[in-house]
């Protein structure tokens, strides 16, 4: 992939909410040296196949927390990657996620019986992340506990700027020290208040939030007004799946 190339897209802007046009929490990152998703809730699978990317495009999954809809579409991504007639796996799959990451994908995977899930044609590697940061190839990764789960928010640099995603959060300090510097953000703004959504806007100064995780409709112009008023200076927009971001633009 070229660097005029690199993108994010937003998979999934929803919740565990059943809606059709917000899929759960998902994210997808093609940089020059990876490709990547952060969560792969409810959905996600057919937002990839969406944008006809295959199996073995998809190598490495960023897992924030546990919660069913941040990892259920680990089950049909796997069941594909065996079973598919059309697009099979051959290329091994690596799932980065806080501590816990082995015990509950292990039980995943054991619901369905030995042969479900895996194959001899591909590894799936688990990396349970102890610190707060993680490399894939050369990259490297910030992986910041954010309250009130075991939920982790993940940052990286690219073409100078710094990126960052929250996965589930509350608003608070931690958050807002997460988010200081970050040229972009996809922040979660369901379990927060609108009030609070503006007031990270204002105290962080994102130039780019993309308001995600979102379990009401947030009206992008009077919450855009609230935080111009309070001296926000860059843009909050309401996100909606498979939303794409140039990278470095
Ligand atoms: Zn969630």
């Amino acid at each position: 992939m070229s660097a005029e190339k690199q993108k994010i897209t937003l998979l999934g802007t929803g919740t565990c909410q059943l809606q059709e046009h917000r899929t759960s929490s998902s994210v997808l990152v093609e940089l020059e040296d990876v490709l990547f998703v952060y969560d792969i809730g409810r959905g996600t699978t057919l937002r990839l196949a969406a944008l006809d990317l295959k199996q073995d495009d998809i190598q490495y999954i960023v897992l924030s927390h546990f919660h069913p809809d941040h990892v259920s579409d680990l089950v049909p991504l796997l069941h594909a990657s065996c079973w598919s007639r059309t697009d099979p796996r051959s290329k091994d799959l690596h799932i980065y996620g806080p501590m816990g990451l082995e015990v509950q994908i292990m039980r995943l995977m054991s619901l369905f019986g030995p042969d479900e899930l895996k194959r001899d044609t591909f590894n799936v590697f688990l990396h349970e992340i102890r610190e707060d940061r993680f490399t894939i190839g050369k990259r490297n990764f910030s992986f910041v506990h954010l309250p009130p789960v075991n939920n982790r928010g993940l940052k990286f640099e690219a073409n100078g700027k710094q990126y960052a995603f929250t996965g589930d959060s509350n608003f608070h300090q931690q958050e807002i020290d997460f988010l200081k510097g970050v040229d972009f953000a996809v922040v979660d703004a369901g379990h927060p208040t609108d009030d609070e959504v503006v007031q990270l806007a204002v105290e962080t100064q994102v130039p780019t939030m993309i308001l995600s995780h979102l379990y009401r409709e947030t009206d992008e112009g009077e919450i855009r007004q609230k935080a111009r008023h309070l001296g926000y200076k860059g843009e909050l927009i309401v996100g909606k799946d498979l939303m794409s971001f140039k990278i470095g633009s």
